[in-house]
């Protein structure tokens, strides 16, 4: 537990106020003792306080940076780190659990032979390993047995084995048919209802953890011009706009409709 006071935090945001601004610690505390904006800040740890600021600092929001901080934009900032901070722990260890499931109850990823899901598992444990980045982890790089062109007569092929299939079926919160989806900020999540997770508390970020997850980010990208939803089988990839196979896994698709240039459903947010 931090022993720091509210009143030694305020010390410290003077100090780090005043190394930006080139200014001395009496001179904010001149300006801010009644700020509001102090008072918020003066709650937060100093570690985060000292990131947030190096942000503003940087970015600059068109201040010279040896001028005061503006404590508004800092106390934005820290509260968008912390959201960010809650976002990982809550998805990390929402995939903890996942693949927990996925070591422990085999019905979860049923169909797949025991070694299949024993090597999907030692993906997964090793992609997941940094778990305070997962929340902005990057996306694995796409995987193409044929690569979208203008030229290809059916959907493009994602190049998978059968473990990264069984991936997709451990880190999905539905079973059956895989529901993941693509945020406004081009980030892939899972969630347990059919419909739109309009809430941040309902989604789990999964990108840098499943090739086809990942490659499909970008198909529902182009297929969408932005985000949207998917259903993932075995073998194809559905968009859940407009119900047609945008992708298909390890095999062509060429026998049903498929998606032909841009999605018709309407954009979500
Ligand atoms: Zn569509």
């Amino acid at each position: 537990m931090s022993t720091e006071t509210s009143q030694d935090r305020l010390e410290v945001l003077a100090s780090i106020w005043a190394g930006n601004a080139r200014a001395t610690s009496n001179e904010f505390f001149e300006l801010y003792k009644d700020d509001p904006d102090a008072a918020r800040l003066a709650g937060y740890e100093v570690e985060a306080l000292r990131t947030a600021a190096a942000k503003v600092a940087r970015t600059g929001y068109g201040i010279p940076l040896a001028t005061r901080l503006p404590l508004a934009q800092w106390a934005r900032r820290l509260e968008l780190d912390m959201e960010d901070k809650r976002v990982s722990v809550r998805t990390s260890r929402e995939v903890e659990r996942m693949i927990n499931v996925g070591r422990t109850a085999p019905p979860v990823v049923s169909g797949f032979p025991a070694s299949v899901v024993s090597e999907a598992v030692r993906r997964l444990t090793e992609r997941n390993a940094d778990l305070s980045k997962l929340a902005h982890r990057s996306p694995r790089p796409a995987r193409w047995r044929q690569a979208p062109s203008a030229k290809l007569l059916w959907a493009p092929v994602i190049a998978a084995d059968e473990a990264e299939v069984a991936i997709v079926a451990i880190l999905s919160a539905t079973r059956g048919e895989w529901l993941f989806s693509l945020s406004s900020k081009s980030r892939m999540y899972t969630h347990s209802r059919h419909g739109w997770a309009k809430n941040e508390e309902d989604r789990t970020y999964v990108a840098g953890l499943s090739d086809i997850i990942d490659t499909v980010g970008g198909v529902i990208e182009s297929h969408r011009g932005g985000g949207g939803r998917v259903y993932l089988t075995r073998h194809v990839v559905q968009c859940a706009e407009c119900r047609l196979v945008i992708a298909s896994i390890e095999e062509p698709y060429t026998t049903g409709p498929k998606a032909v240039g841009r999605c018709s459903a309407s954009r979500r947010r």
